[in-house]
């Protein structure tokens, strides 16, 4: 989603801000924008396009002030447009607002507002809440008129608004915002990683309040105006060091820790890992949420996890089962930005029905962490490509030792990061291939058991990178209609390691061929039925972490056919990193 940022302190605040939009890019977003506050007047200088691009045009870093707002919107309400484009000001041009979300009643607001004489000069929801924020004035306590304001929306948001006067306020309501407390200094922001050059210090701003800043300092208080006790907490200076380093692309760089994120996977929270697997064998199995990757990892858990009752739910869908839950269960909510809309209304349903949360999140002080009875962090640092790729496999390593405490036994992870180490070495194959797939519109991934899910993740890898459409298939269900669609024209990467599928895909992959179409086998076992093989290393299994192994090429193969198709790596089109709105 898009970010938010508030600034008040010695310094210019423009620069600083626009620093803060470049480290928070890889949200997603279309829009650019920046207004401070000098000497009681507001600027602001906005466009559609990338911060570079749009501070390129605009001058965004050029405006004078120590008090200041940004922005990079995902558009939800009215077109990508550089009217749309946030900041917003009120009519009165004494107030400036960036948001965070939507606001569901704000064609009602903007009746009424109208109805007062307001006017708009934007097609968004956000315009709304600067007007209503400068109606709400009239009592002339910027507190009253936040309270007054946050009482009358109705939707999911955060908000920093900025006074002629410099004071800032803002609201939280099922959107991120993080108060950064820095020498002399305060930011507001969607994420750490808005102030963390500057100050750790942070504070997580609770759902349900308010911030307001001015030159003593802030406050913090509850939606009904009393004040909101709060902790200043440390950040992880780790979370400083996104920077792609030597790296083209962070999905490469990305791709290239894992032979350090698997080892390390769950291990700075060992202990809540056995305290999983006890819970879950308990319950005699578990509810496993997530969206995309991780939602795939969801459908691995039911494969990894032995002897347990494993029900994958799409988090967005768990609504749609609520009367059938367990009561008393347990529900595994995965997400690497513990932030995912979906996945917290998920936890909201399962908490309702009495069950308890264990969340596998990258970051640890999320909101879903913070929700969660058994925290099991994935420890690989900040992912800051849109496509998930360290996370999915720190989320497996992390299944493969919950297996380990449930059923007894090994993780069978010990060779994993040599055998990473090894395939990212060798990638000559894994180009070769790439750059076959740049005219290519079909590609089919085929796999069977434990395959599949691999399957149907290694196709979503290749449609966020490569923009082909690409569809998992389970290799049994291949006569049952995919079978018609193959022909010369297509790709069909058959995921088909020495285990107990390999002779059924074999023939699988034998059927196809016949009909014509291009075969690419990911495999410890070389054939002739391939027309390309990527070889993996063996030892996957049985029990072994075969789905990691053949993760890595397919996130290979998708980040360099994005280099001949001239995509973004990591940033795709029309594609967040954390969906924060449902
Ligand atoms: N709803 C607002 C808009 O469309 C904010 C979207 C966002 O979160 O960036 O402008």
């Amino acid at each position: 989603m898009c970010s938010i940022i508030g600034y008040r302190g010695g310094s210019d605040a423009a620069p600083v801000i626009v620093g803060a939009l470049g480290r928070m890019e890889y949200r997603g977003y279309d829009s650019v924008g920046v207004a401070t506050c000098d000497g009681g007047a507001i600027s602001v200088r906005k466009g559609t396009g990338r911060v570079a691009e749009v501070n390129g045009r605009a001058g965004l870093d050029a405006l004078r002030g120590t008090t200041g707002i940004g922005h990079t919107r995902w558009a939800t309400h009215g077109g990508v447009t550089d009217a749309n484009a946030h900041p917003h000001q009120s009519n009165s041009g004494s107030i400036a607002i960036v948001h965070n979300g939507i606001i569901e009643n704000h064609e009602d607001l903007k009746r009424s507002l109208e109805a007062d004489g307001y006017e708009f000069a934007s097609e968004t929801d956000t315009e709304v809440v600067a007007n209503l924020l400068q109606r709400n004035m009239a009592s002339g306590d910027p507190k009253e008129a936040v309270l007054r304001t946050v009482s009358e929306l109705e939707g999911q948001y955060a908000f920093v608004a900025m006074f002629g006067d410099g004071r800032i306020a803002a609201a939280r309501y099922h959107e991120p915002l993080i108060l950064g407390v820095g020498a002399g200094e305060i930011f507001l922001s969607s994420d750490v990683l808005g102030f963390v050059e500057y100050t750790d210090e942070a504070v997580y701003v609770g759902d349900g309040s308010i911030v307001m800043i001015d030159g003593e300092g802030f406050s913090i208080y509850g939606f009904d105006g009393a004040e909101a006790p709060h902790e200043v907490t440390k950040v992880s200076k780790e979370f400083g060091d996104a920077y792609k380093g030597d790296y083209a692309h962070f999905t490469l760089k990305e791709i290239h820790e894992q032979p350090e994120t698997v080892a390390g996977a769950g291990l700075r929270t060992a202990g809540a890992i056995a305290e999983a697997a006890a819970r879950i064998r308990g319950a005699g199995g578990a509810y496993v949420t997530g969206s995309g990757s991780s939602y795939n990892a969801a459908l691995l858990a039911r494969q990894i996890l032995p002897g347990a009752r494993i029900e994958p739910v799409i988090a967005s869908e768990f609504q749609f089962s609520a009367g059938n839950i367990e009561r008393g269960s347990v529900l595994v909510a995965m997400s690497q930005s513990g932030e995912s809309a979906d996945v917290l209304e998920a936890v909201r349903i399962a908490r309702g029905a009495g069950c308890s949360v264990i969340s596998v999140v990258n970051i640890t002080s999320s909101t879903l962490a913070r929700q969660s009875d058994v925290v099991i962090g994935m420890g690989c640092g900040p992912e800051i490509g849109v496509a998930a790729t360290k996370s999915f496999t720190a989320q497996l390593a992390i299944l493969y030792r919950m297996a380990a405490e449930m059923g007894g036994g090994g993780s069978g992870l010990d060779g994993a990061p040599a055998s990473i180490t090894r395939m990212l070495a060798g990638t000559s194959a894994v180009k070769r291939v790439a750059a076959g797939l740049r005219d290519v519109s079909d590609i089919y991934v085929l796999g069977r058991g434990i395959h599949y899910p691999v399957a149907i993740e290694a196709a979503l890898k290749l449609k966020e990178l490569t923009y082909i459409h690409a569809e998992g298939i389970a290799g049994g269900e291949l006569k049952h209609g995919p079978l018609a669609l193959m022909d010369s024209s297509v790709h069909v990467v058959i995921i088909n390691p020495g285990d107990a599928t390999y002779k059924d895909t074999l023939t699988s992959a034998r059927e196809i061929r016949a009909r014509g179409a291009r075969i690419i086998g990911i495999s410890d076992r070389g054939s002739d039925i391939y027309d390309d093989w990527i070889e993996i290393p063996a030892g996957g299994g049985p029990g072994g972490p075969y789905p990691i192994l053949e993760m890595i090429p397919v996130q290979l193969l998708s980040y360099y056919a994005a280099l001949a198709k001239d995509t973004d790596p990591d940033y795709p089109r029309n594609l967040a990193k954390s969906v924060t709105v449902r």
